[in-house]
């Protein structure tokens, strides 16, 4: 019996470099069994046979950084407004919002750089268009939100608590930062049942699914909070889990007999807040270089000590002087104990010099990168206000880094933003800096063969390959020919996971 279950036929890009193009992949069971010209003979009664003409497929795709159970959770929230271009637009979905009178009304998704107006809203916006509900307005990067007169009352926020902004005429704005935002954010947190949760990490994975995603690297927990990462692990997701715990005590990520450890653990904060650790002053805030998070004996201990037990190892470094602190403990600890193959990441670096790409080249440092924020952010209002033109150059430098042979692989972040390779492909190539831009076959390797290579799984998956693991998508148009700034209007068709046709 030789027939196959599934034949695909159609432009099928391979991302495996020995056999780049083939017009016909067959599966049988979750496994590529054919790889070629055509699978005719392999076709027999019961085999489906799926037409992909003028469409591409290609590997499954790979999300190399969510917080997957964060993402879960957020879709508690009553509405979500990342995109919406306007103050104005924002709150006249606010007033739609229908909730009994007294019961909270959270939104998501906030971000003051990226609606017209470029400010917050005013709690007495919020109160006009939601007078009878405790309104939370949470901004996308999580150090601030915005609430209303009824949230202020009913939380008991008053303005001698750290972070709450005042105006010029001594009046609470609404608007909380620091110690008054996180107060804010928890009092409003909706209280789920576990199988509530669950079921939405279940909504979430089809997401992910229809998004073309079949495995996703899920950065969870915090030091001494086990919860998020021991429900993830058990629970039964139609897709496939990488799991980073994102603890900086080594014995919690080898007492659940995780081979890794990290994520978002924060060596600097982000460039939103003017957190991000920069060796140069913002463009924007003079007397602010950032924060550095760790000391750098506090760094290297952690790096050294989980590099000595084996563990693969991620951490979050955004500005310059971040990825310098970070790039000092890992030369450190490979100095110690030299180990081959440790694959060893840094979450984001999103300005790194030119010697920082030469030594993470050098001392086999991946970098996963984030090309959907160059979509969702604004060059000219964000990115060259913060760093200013010159140093704004040096933002996502793909180019510099694949020439150099550092490797890279991409994610979302999200809930920061949707899971959707297409978006961060698109970006990747149409980069705002023309010179850090990449070609489309490197750009699809990022969430295909080199995302599964940051996972030691490039035997098993990240390209269509015989013997691999059947994790396709078809998308809509064949990528190849279709013009490079049209590629986010591509649509994912049908996707296959583990040999199934998902849709
Ligand atoms: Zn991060
Ligand atoms: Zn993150």
């Amino acid at each position: 019996m030789h027939y196959a279950d599934l034949v695909i036929e159609g432009n099928i890009y391979t991302m495996d470099e020995s056999k780049p193009f083939a017009r016909s992949v067959a599966i049988k069971g979750d496994r590529i069994i054919f790889v070629g010209d055509n699978a005719n003979d392999m076709i027999g009664k019961e085999t489906i046979v799926v037409n992909a003409e003028g469409k591409s497929v290609l590997p499954g795709f790979i999300d190399t950084h969510v917080h997957f159970v964060g993402t879960a959770i957020s879709r508690f929230d009553d509405l979500d407004v990342f995109g919406i271009p306007s103050i104005s637009e924002i709150l006249e979905a606010i007033k739609r919002v229908k909730k009994p009178e007294g019961q909270w009304i959270r939104v998501r998704g906030f971000d003051d750089s990226m609606v017209a107006e470029q400010r917050y809203p005013t709690r007495w916006e919020l109160d006009s268009v939601a007078p009878k509900n405790p309104v939370i307005v949470k901004r996308l990067d999580g150090h601030s939100c915005v609430v209303n007169s009824l949230a202020l009352d009913s939380i008991g926020i008053g303005p001698e608590m750290r972070g709450v902004d005042i105006d010029e005429h001594g009046r609470i704005t609404g608007i909380l930062r620091a110690e008054a935002n996180e107060v804010a954010r928890r009092s409003s947190e909706y209280e789920a049942t576990k199988e509530e949760i669950l079921r939405k990490l279940f909504d979430v994975s089809y997401e992910a699914l229809r998004s073309g995603i079949t495995t996703i690297h899920a950065l969870e927990g915090s030091t001494g909070d086990v919860s998020q990462v021991k429900l993830l692990m058990d629970a039964k997701l139609p897709l496939d889990f990488v799991i980073y715990f994102q603890t900086t005590d080594v014995r919690e990520a080898i007492a659940l007999n995780l081979p890794r450890i990290g994520g978002c653990i924060l060596v600097d904060g982000s460039m939103d807040s003017h957190t991000a650790a920069m060796f140069e002053p913002y463009n924007d805030k003079r007397d602010s270089r950032g924060v550095l998070y760790f000391r750098d004996d506090e760094l290297k201990d952690f790096v050294l000590n989980a590099h000595k037990s084996g563990l693969q190892i991620a951490m979050h470094a955004i500005g310059d002087a971040a990825i310098e602190q970070l790039l000092d403990a890992y030369e450190y600890a490979l100095s110690e104990y030299p180990r081959e193959d440790h694959r060893h990441r840094i979450e984001h670096a999103e300005v790194p010099t030119e010697d920082q790409i030469r030594r993470m080249a050098k001392l086999g440092i991946g970098v996963a990168v984030q090309p959907p924020f160059l979509y969702y952010w604004d060059m000219e209002k964000f990115y060259i206000k913060r760093l200013g033109p010159e140093r704004a150059m040096r933002l996502h430098p793909y180019r510099r880094m694949l020439e150099m042979g550092a490797r890279l692989a991409g994610g979302s972040d999200s809930p920061v933003t949707p899971m959707n390779p297409i978006i961060g492909i698109h970006a990747a190539v149409n980069h705002p800096v023309k010179g850090n831009s990449i070609e489309l076959h490197d750009a699809l390797r990022l969430y295909t063969r080199d995302a599964a290579f940051f996972s030691f799984e490039e035997r098993r998956k990240g390209s269509i390959t015989e013997g691999k693991v059947a994790d396709l998508v078809i998308l809509s148009d064949d990528i190849f020919k279709i013009r490079l700034t049209e590629l986010n209007k591509v649509k994912v068709e049908t996707v296959v996971k583990n040999g199934k046709i998902f849709r």
